[in-house]
């Protein structure tokens, strides 16, 4: 066993403090990576919040790493000491059933092993990213082009992938009118990666506070939620809506946003329900749909597309002790794009 250093929520309604943890020895098939940077998702503190349910506490999370292989064990031939590596929301799956045998581990029949919060192979509660060392088995390693810059790649690893993977999957591209609600973490990378791939990108954000930066990220256009006029001028427009907002909104408002077969996508995750009137998805034959992380092959896609791109996350980079400051900001939708720990102050 390794003793490491972390930052962990002690329960649902206190702040996150400095601790150790124990990270497994390595077995044949895993790697070592010393931790550099992680994101903060707002998915983390839904977590640690028990908004999503209760888990176990103390609970370490952190889904967007990014760092450097220092040991392999002895069957490792994916990834050497040295390599710049990346690991996501997952660190495992259970590799036979019909969604695993079809490349989308993700959707794991029997639940993939995410990175946090969950009952890994040995029994043990999964340990997030909030730390200086984590031990994943190879194949759920990513490699990080050395060409994205090392500070801001640790967000593409949630952030990016989860946005890339629907935009990929309802086809975003040259012709395609794609809208992305709230302009967050989730929210800004789904704003470059629609507008790299070639789509005309509107971005619905609760105020113009951010259009500057909206417009500079490449969208085309950039309107208020907060005007009612926004919803009439923008009635059946859009072939696709990637909705990453992390509270509940009306949604039969936005679904009236979609032209002829559109797909209103929510990755947004409010712990509330999300209310559909099957009549608005009568009008233009839409769809009403939901899209979790992507496959690791899937990542390493997005890693390489991002790369090729020149695309990279906006991050504000943190010392570890700042990082409950940093969760007020997130829920204030004060974040410019995402925080990212800088793994050395932990
Ligand atoms: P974030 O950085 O906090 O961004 C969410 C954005 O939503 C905010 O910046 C804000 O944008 C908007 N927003 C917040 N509260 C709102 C409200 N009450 N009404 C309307 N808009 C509001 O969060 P994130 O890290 O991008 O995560 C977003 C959501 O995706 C979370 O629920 C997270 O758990 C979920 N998630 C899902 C997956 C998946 O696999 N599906 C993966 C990662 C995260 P504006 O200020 O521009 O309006
Ligand atoms: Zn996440
Ligand atoms: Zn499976």
């Amino acid at each position: 066993m390794l003793t490491v250093n972390a930052y962990a929520a002690p329960s649902a309604t206190e702040p996150l403090v400095k601790t150790t943890i124990e990270r497994r020895d390595l077995g044949p098939s895993d790697v070592l990576i010393e931790i550099a940077y992680a994101g903060i998702c707002h998915s983390d503190i839904h977590t640690v919040r028990g908004e999503w349910g209760p888990i176990a506490y103390p609970q370490v999370v952190g889904h967007e790493i990014v760092g450097v292989v220092t040991e392999v064990g002895s069957a490792v031939t994916l990834h050497a000491v040295g390599d710049r590596v990346g690991v996501g929301c997952m660190v495992n799956s259970c590799r036979e059933c019909e969604n695993c045998l079809a490349g989308a581990e993700q959707y794991c029949l029997n639940g993939n092993t995410g990175t946090y919060a969950s009952v890994d192979r040995d029994g043990t509660i999964t340990q997030g990213g909030y730390s200086t060392h984590v031990v994943v088995v190879e194949d759920f390693v990513l490699k990080v082009p050395e060409s994205i810059p090392y500070e801001a790649a640790a967000p593409l690893l949630c952030a990016g992938i989860t946005t890339y993977s629907p935009l990929a999957h309802w086809n975003a591209g040259p012709g395609k009118k794609v809208a992305v609600v709230g302009m967050g973490g989730l929210g800004h990378m789904a704003v470059k990666i629609a507008h790299a791939m070639g789509a005309e990108v509107t971005v619905l954000s609760q105020s113009l506070s951010k259009q500057e930066d909206g417009l500079r990220l490449g969208a085309d256009h950039y309107f208020a939620t907060s005007d009612p006029e926004t919803f009439t001028t923008l009635a059946n427009s859009f072939d696709l809506i990637i909705n990453s907002v992390s509270a509940p909104i009306d949604i039969n408002a936005y679904l009236r946003l979609l032209r002829l077969d559109g797909t209103l996508v929510s990755v947004g995750a409010p712990p509330e329900a999300l209310p559909v009137q099957v009549f608005t998805l009568f009008g233009n034959r839409r769809s009403f749909a939901g899209s979790g992380i992507g496959s690791i092959r899937e990542t390493q896609e997005m890693l390489d597309f991002c790369a090729e791109h020149g695309i990279a996350p906006e991050i504000e980079l943190i010392d570890a002790a700042s990082v409950n400051e940093a969760y007020e900001r997130v829920l204030r939708s004060d974040v410019r794009y995402r925080f990212v720990i800088d793994a050395a102050t932990i």
